[in-house]
């Protein structure tokens, strides 16, 4: 099973992506886990995208589209894997398209989790995240049972440094303006399910599995 998982930041996609991957075990293929497991590396690509993904703005195409074909690559994938955050451009998009039809690959859903704007940047620059197995969490919308550590490995819980109210308010503006044009290229084919994210984790994890096995039956 493919799945695109779109949503802006703060929208619950990497709750959600954690649960799919557990659900129908399938590796997740997060971009952003990606660029930040560079940056902590100190790698050249780490030291090229470090700045942008600080400013809230979008790492080039090219090194995006690059960092995932080589992970289409590796083997555990073949099965499926769930697109989390990545396209988020038209461009990423089509070459996206190219890769998975080479490899005789194809999309079964696009999950769209729906929020307003305005709740957004409150859910963003209050989230916390576990910077071992990277889950995140918030003290009003997802709450650690012990505050501040995460209940998984025991690490105390950070705020990432894109997670401040300004770059929050710069990564949802970024999100509208190149993000929505790929969902409706996804809807245009038909494969798009609209899930409201600001219900309830368990409600929205019930409303994506309602989806999918519309989508199998
Ligand atoms: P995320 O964890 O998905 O919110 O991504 C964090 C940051 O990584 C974004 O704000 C971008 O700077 C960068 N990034 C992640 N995925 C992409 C992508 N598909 N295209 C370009 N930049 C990305």
């Amino acid at each position: 099973m493919n799945i695109l998982l779109f949503g802006a930041p703060g929208s619950g996609k990497g709750t959600q992506a954690e649960f799919l991957k557990q659900r129908y075990e399938i590796p997740q293929v997060s971009t952003g886990e990606m660029f930040r497991a560079e940056v902590a590396n100190g790698s050249e690509l780490g030291k090229r995208v470090q700045e942008i993904m600080s400013s809230g703005e979008l790492v080039p195409d090219d090194l995006t589209i690059e960092i995932v074909r080589k992970r289409l690559a590796e083997p555990d994938t073949a099965q499926g894997t769930i697109f989390d955050g990545f396209p988020r451009t038209i461009p990423q998009a089509d070459a996206l398209d190219r890769v998975m039809g080479e490899m005789g690959r194809h999309f079964d859903r696009a999950l769209y989790l729906v929020a307003p704007e305005k709740d957004l940047t409150e859910r963003l620059a209050g989230r916390l995240t576990c910077p071992t197995c990277g889950r995140t969490f918030h003290p009003k919308f997802n709450p650690p049972p012990q505050p501040g550590i995460c209940p998984f490995d025991g690490t105390p819980l950070v705020q990432r440094p894109d997670d401040n109210e300004e770059t929050a308010r710069t990564r949802v503006a970024v999100y509208l303006r190149d993000t929505m044009p790929v969902i409706d290229y996804y809807r245009r084919q038909g494969l798009v399910s609209e899930v409201d994210a600001l219900r309830s984790i368990p409600e929205v994890r019930a409303e994506i599995e309602r989806a999918l096995e519309k989508e199998a039956a």
